[in-house]
């Protein structure tokens, strides 16, 4: 069923405890950890607890749960001390998404250029 967690999704594992990271902000619907191999002084994941593959399946499924974490994106920037920030969103391995639970990139603390990479 959509939104289920996935027995091979690893941000389906940090939801349940299963596999470390370090948190950062957890609420009712979302989680928020710092990026392992960090891109930015300032690199956290915020991701929905439940399980879609990316940005436009959760948005289409559950477009609460999308202002959720673009809200919380913005909770992380705020906690972070950001003055400026980019949300990241990759869709599909040839834009750079890895893992197919989908995650919102949080980046600062550095100049971020443009157009990205
Ligand atoms: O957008 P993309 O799918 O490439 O992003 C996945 C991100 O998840 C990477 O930046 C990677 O460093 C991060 N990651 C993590 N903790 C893990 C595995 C991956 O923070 N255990």
């Amino acid at each position: 069923m959509a939104g289920e967690p996935q027995a091979d999704c690893l941000f389906c594992k940090i939801v349940a405890g299963e596999v470390p990271a370090t948190v950062v902000r957890r609420t009712e619907t979302t989680v928020a950890f710092r990026d392992i191999n960090p891109q930015a002084p300032t690199h956290v994941l915020v991701i929905p607890k439940a399980h879609y593959p990316n940005a436009a399946s959760l948005a289409a499924a559950e477009p609460l749960l999308a202002a959720d974490l673009l809200r919380e994106a913005g909770e992380v920037a705020a906690q972070e001390k950001a003055e400026a920030y980019r949300i990241v969103l990759n869709t599909g391995s040839g834009a750079g998404q890895t893992v197919f639970h989908v995650h919102a990139h949080i980046l600062a603390g550095r100049g971020l250029e443009w157009p990205p990479g």
